[in-house]
């Protein structure tokens, strides 16, 4: 079988390693670079926290199980950590939602505990723990992040080798050609034409496009922001998440900082200066948690966009317009990626149907009279 995987971030990479795992001859298609798009500027916490309804929360957990499997599969991860996460509210406001998610999360046999100060302390001295207040601090130790360049390039590398999948870059999908209602082709913006018995669509925040014959799917998607300090003398290993705020480190001693309130002062996409408002709110609230980042600065500062289908859900699965288009498109993808790409490879090669996936399936945005509820774009 011919699948044609369109997009090569976390989702692509992933529906491209186990379709030529499960078989298929695949050939990937980039318009830009390897995971050029919002998987290079992605928080990437791994994590099922506060996901809601259970479907959605099970499918985050299950992506969660499939990184460690991915990890035993490679034997070593380099683009994986899991030093597990400190969570806490500042924010009187949000205390009863606090203690709920936490009730939820231990109904739900979700890895948390609440955890003594003294302790934090102990784990991690960098942080001020006089600016945790008095909130109880909940930890939550099968946390982790992901660098998801890192895991793209490795896992397309091992599709190539092992498999002999074909990855293309700066080629990009102009055109799903079809015939009899079929997909039959992909086309590309340099003129080249690959015959495909599947498409998978991963091209997250531009899924809303029309390629050709094929249809996209309605977005909702908003802007994330991410600010990087210069390598700083830090012992920091945990993530941490105080009321909007979360920070973690980010490698060669950097520490990436996020806060969705700056998120939120974004329609689109834009250059920001390291030396601006933004990196300034940003710097200063994590400086309240890790007092020595006070002096460091910013060394730079990203935006991209998070791709929310209109729903704010995962969707997964064949488009009603043309048999053989599947499309794989969804938020949080970096913890939910190496699920999907098991989900794509069962339902696109194997022909093996997931029923678990059944309220993410793409048909919901095409019925006449859907009533959507929007999820919170957490
Ligand atoms: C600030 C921020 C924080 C986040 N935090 C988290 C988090 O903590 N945990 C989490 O799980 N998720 C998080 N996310 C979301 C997560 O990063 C995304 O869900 C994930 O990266 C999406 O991956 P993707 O492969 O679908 O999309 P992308 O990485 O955008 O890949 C799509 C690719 O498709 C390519 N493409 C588009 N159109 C075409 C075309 N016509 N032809 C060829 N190629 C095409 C693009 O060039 C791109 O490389 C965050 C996102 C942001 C922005």
């Amino acid at each position: 079988m011919r699948v044609v995987v369109i997009g090569s971030g976390i989702v692509g990479s992933s529906a491209a390693y186990e379709c030529a795992k499960a078989g298929a001859s695949v050939v990937v298609l980039e318009g830009g670079r390897i995971a050029g798009g919002t998987s290079a500027v992605s928080f990437a916490w791994t994590n099922a926290t506060t996901k809601r309804p259970r479907t959605y929360f099970d499918l985050n957990v299950a992506g969660m199980r499939a990184h460690l499997e991915l990890k035993r599969d490679f034997g070593a991860a380099p683009w994986f950590t899991q030093t597990g996460s400190f969570d806490w509210r500042t924010a009187p406001e949000s205390m009863d939602d606090y203690f709920e998610n936490f009730r939820q999360m231990k109904e739900w046999g979700y890895g948390v505990e609440w955890i003594d100060k003294k302790l934090v302390a102990g784990m991690e001295p960098d942080i001020d723990v006089g600016a945790i207040g008095d909130c109880p601090i909940s930890y939550y130790p099968e946390e982790g992040w992901v660098d998801p360049v890192l895991y793209s390039a490795w896992l397309l590398r091992a599709a190539k080798e092992r498999w002999g999948a074909q990855v293309k870059v700066d080629a990009r999908v102009t055109e799903i050609e079809t015939e009899g209602g079929r997909v039959l082709a992909v086309r590309t913006a340099d003129g080249e034409r690959y015959g495909a018995d599947a498409v998978v669509n991963c091209t997250g925040g531009w899924s809303s496009q029309r390629l050709g014959d094929a249809q996209g799917i309605p977005l909702s998607s908003t802007i994330g922001v991410l600010a990087f300090t210069p390598p700083v003398a830090l012992t920091l290993r945990s993530q941490l998440h105080a009321d909007d705020l979360d920070i973690r480190p980010d490698g060669a001693g950097r520490i990436m900082i996020h806060k969705v309130s700056v998120d939120l002062t974004f329609k689109t996409p834009q250059a920001l200066s390291p030396a601006g408002d933004e990196a300034t709110t940003l710097l200063e609230a994590a400086s309240k948690v890790l007092p020595s980042l006070r002096s460091v600065g910013v060394e730079a500062i990203r935006t991209t966009v998070r791709p929310f289908p209109e729903d704010g859900y995962t969707c997964a699965g064949a488009m009603p317009d043309i048999a053989g288009h599947y499309m794989a498109v969804t938020h949080s993808g970096v913890t939910i990626a190496p699920q999907l790409g098991k989900v794509v490879a069962d339902e696109v090669v194997r022909g093996n149907i997931h029923d678990e996936m059944e309220t993410f399936r793409p048909e919901r945005f095409f019925q006449a009279n859907a009533r959507r509820t929007p999820a919170a774009h957490a």
